[in-house]
């Protein structure tokens, strides 16, 4: 008894991995798409199949599975649709594998009930927690209601009837304990791996993403022969409006100008937080001048907008912005950030709120507002 409760245990530790494996990017609990409830119905009828062939041999004459338990791990995950699927295919099955018989055709009835039951259960608005125990309840009390019709030696009947609900409760619990584990787990994961992409303040790709995309895009556009563009922009006093308004009125500002950069760029072009106030904006298969044109686009949108930074405070920001393009004026990919960081430097020290582009001979291009 022990070999099988242990390959049992197995079998469901194997299916509900391998499960949250595939699904580690996907919204768990949330996926509505039918493709996503289709395959955990799938899923959960091949496993009720596998605890089926291997049931647990208590004595000579009572035999438990587990076969029931994929149908509330179904209505867990996949809603209505997915135990009734599970029912559906571990029904068959028995069907197939046992004959037909009375103890098989109110297995059958039963299985067709937890399935519909617990599609019922799933779709409350209760807790994971306590939808787990009315199925369990829900479960049990199906199930001593067939042994009281299908077993008629009374000893057989009792044992039965107090060893089926026990195995099935430490059963369930262990499941249910398994899964709260890897969807804790795989929400942290989800966590850490957005934080080391993501900006936290404004939503955008962090340098160290940038520095990927970076990377990536020039390696794209040195094997396809395409342009590349870099603006890199930086606020202009910024340390003024930290300083007379305070540092979260500065983070509004971050904010509010991380929404005119997406306003104002095309959607593929990838915008990112290099740090403090400067932004950077890679701009794929666009041209030195094209560049300059949505340069020039986001400078006039920053000059022009209000930055409501409070109730009653109302300012307005300017920005400098730094441009160098791959292959029309920079010929060396590796210098694109350092390019744009000097022409960023020139467009400081010559006046803020303007533009300057790297230039291979004139080495940097003056174009003042
Ligand atoms: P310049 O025109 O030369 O760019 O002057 P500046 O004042 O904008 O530049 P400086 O480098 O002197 O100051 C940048 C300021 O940005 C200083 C720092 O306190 C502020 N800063 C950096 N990160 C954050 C942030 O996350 N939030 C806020 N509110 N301020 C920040
Ligand atoms: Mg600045
Ligand atoms: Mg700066």
């Amino acid at each position: 008894m022990i070999t099988e409760l242990f390959i049992n245990s197995c079998i469901l530790i194997t299916f509900i991995s391998v499960f949250y494996t595939f699904i580690l990017n996907k919204n768990i609990y949330l996926s509505t798409s039918p493709f996503f409830k289709v395959l955990v119905g799938f899923w959960s009828g091949l496993l009720g199949i596998l605890l089926m062939l291997f049931s647990v041999p208590i004595n000579q004459n009572v035999i438990v599975d587990f076969r029931y338990v994929p149908i509330i791990i179904a209505a867990i995950f996949g809603g209505i649709l997915s135990p009734i699927m599970a029912s559906i295919i571990i029904g068959v099955f028995s069907i197939l594998y046992l004959g037909i018989t009375k103890a098989s055709i109110v297995a059958l009835i039963d299985v067709f009930l937890i399935g519909i039951g617990c599609s019922i259960i799933s779709s409350t608005k209760a807790l994971r927690k306590i939808k787990w125990i009315h199925s369990i309840v829900y479960l049990n009390i199906v199930t001593s209601i067939s042994m009281i019709i299908v077993i008629k030696d009374s000893r057989v009947l009792f044992t039965s009837l107090s060893v089926y609900p026990v195995a099935i409760i430490l059963m369930a619990y262990f499941v249910f304990k398994y899964t709260e584990y890897l969807s804790k787990s795989v929400k942290i994961h989800r966590t850490l791996k957005r934080q080391a992409t993501v900006d936290f303040l404004t939503g955008l790709n962090n340098v160290r993403q940038f520095k990927k995309d970076l990377n990536n895009f020039s390696q794209r556009a040195i094997r396809k022969g395409k342009k590349l563009s870099l603006l890199y922009l930086d606020i202009d006093y910024f340390k003024k409006v930290n300083d007379t308004y305070g540092h979260s009125s500065g983070d509004i500002v971050l904010r509010n100008l991380a929404i005119i950069l997406r306003r104002t760029c095309r959607s593929f072009d990838i915008i990112s937080r290099n740090g403090g106030e400067e932004f950077s904006v890679l701009l794929l298969d666009c041209s030195g001048s094209n560049a300059f044109r949505i340069a020039e686009r986001i400078r006039k949108n920053v000059e022009e907008n209000k930055f409501h930074i409070s109730d009653k405070s109302i300012i307005n920001l300017t920005i400098s912005i730094g441009i160098s393009t791959y292959s029309d004026i920079t010929d060396n990919i590796d210098n694109l950030f350092k390019n744009a960081d000097n022409a960023l430097y020139e467009a400081k020290i010559t006046g803020r709120n303007k533009i300057c582009i790297h230039d291979l001979n004139k080495q940097i291009i003056d174009i003042g507002m």
